[in-house]
């Protein structure tokens, strides 16, 4: 029943985006003006949780909800409520989630009542001027009280955030010390070129390779083994006391490693982030009240998985390397 794909690489990590809406607009991310899908194509929560449900039969031991933003989809926690009793039956290890905490106040709570014990927060700033200015919509306030609502559900919090030239490199220091001194894991990201946004990617682009020579000079970091089931590779940092991972699409690729699918919320099952081969899930669940049509198609699906995803980001490349947001696709 295992997923093995042509190169080997054993599939048992899950992330679905449950919406590609969001209710802010990082401008690395989307366009302002983004055109989102029309709700009638999008899968119920019941038939999302059903795919979920053959994914975890076939070999899925990590499910993680994305977006869009996931806490921003109509009854939500409807789904992962549902998702839990994979939890409670020992079929899922994990349940996990990335948002950009603007409605964690909210959900932290019943999160941690169904079974997630961590979550990722997207938050590229500290200061609540050039949050506003990164997220066109957002207000740091909110994010800081879902943060502190979800640290007092007893959620273990990790910050995620996108390096962005010119804009958080200089802050990144200080956002590290803040996490570390209140426990939480921070992780930066390279931006990687999805979708047409208003700018040029070529100016926010920042080498991780040169963000990790610059924190050298301030901080002793020391590489360590500590695994998540992402991409992320971590250093200990000394002066801090905590853990900084590096999620490096650009500068190194790991795809060898690789052990993720991607559901969308229409049945769209993409087998690499950085690739446009796709597969649809939607027909063959709505065609059969049984589950052997989707999970064939699944098998399909898994022995077409590229060995790797191409990014590029320079002057000469105007597109981006692949057509669609990462909104589709949450990351
Ligand atoms: N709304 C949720 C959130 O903000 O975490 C989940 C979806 S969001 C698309 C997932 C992650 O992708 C966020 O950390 C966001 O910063 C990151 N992201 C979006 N566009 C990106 C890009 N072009 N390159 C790298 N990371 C990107």
């Amino acid at each position: 029943m295992d997923m093995i794909d042509p190169f080997g690489r054993t599939i048992s990590y899950l992330r679905v985006s449950v919406t590609d809406r969001c209710d802010f607009r990082c401008t690395y991310c989307m366009a302002e003006d983004m055109a989102f899908l029309p709700k009638k194509d999008l899968l119920s929560l019941e038939e999302l949780d059903r795919l979920c449900g053959v994914f975890i039969e076939k070999g899925v031991r990590k499910l993680r909800l994305t977006g869009g933003e996931p806490l921003v989809r109509k009854n939500i926690m409807h789904l992962v409520r549902q998702l839990s009793r994979h939890l409670e039956s020992g079929a899922l290890e994990e349940l996990t989630l990335t948002t950009n905490g603007s409605q964690l106040s909210r959900f932290a709570a019943e999160l941690a009542d169904f079974g997630v014990k961590r979550i990722n927060v997207s938050l590229d700033t500290l200061d609540a001027d050039k949050f506003h200015k990164i997220t066109r919509w957002g207000h740091l306030g909110k994010v800081l009280e879902g943060i502190d609502a979800a640290q007092a559900a007893g959620l273990k919090v990790k910050l995620n955030a996108v390096a962005l030239k010119d804009f958080n490199d200089a802050e990144l220091p200080d956002m590290m010390r803040w996490a570390h001194g209140r426990g939480m894991d921070l992780t930066v990201i390279e931006t990687m070129p999805m979708g047409e946004i208003d700018a040029d990617r070529t100016d926010q682009y920042l080498p991780l390779s040169l963000l990790r020579a610059s924190l050298e000079r301030q901080f002793t970091l020391t590489d360590i083994p500590f695994k998540t089931g992402g991409p992320a590779r971590y250093v200990h940092v000394a002066e801090t006391g905590g853990r900084l991972g590096f999620i490096t699409p650009m500068t190194h690729n790991f795809c060898e490693s690789c052990n993720r699918v991607r559901l969308t919320c229409t049945g769209t099952l993409y087998m690499c982030l950085g690739q446009e081969d796709a597969a649809d899930l939607r027909a063959p669940l709505r065609a059969s009240e049984g589950n052997e049509l989707v999970a064939a198609a699944i098998d399909e699906a898994i022995g077409r998985k590229p060995k790797g995803h191409d990014f590029i980001i320079d002057r000469r490349t105007s597109r981006p390397s692949v057509s669609r947001h990462m909104s589709v696709t949450g990351g």
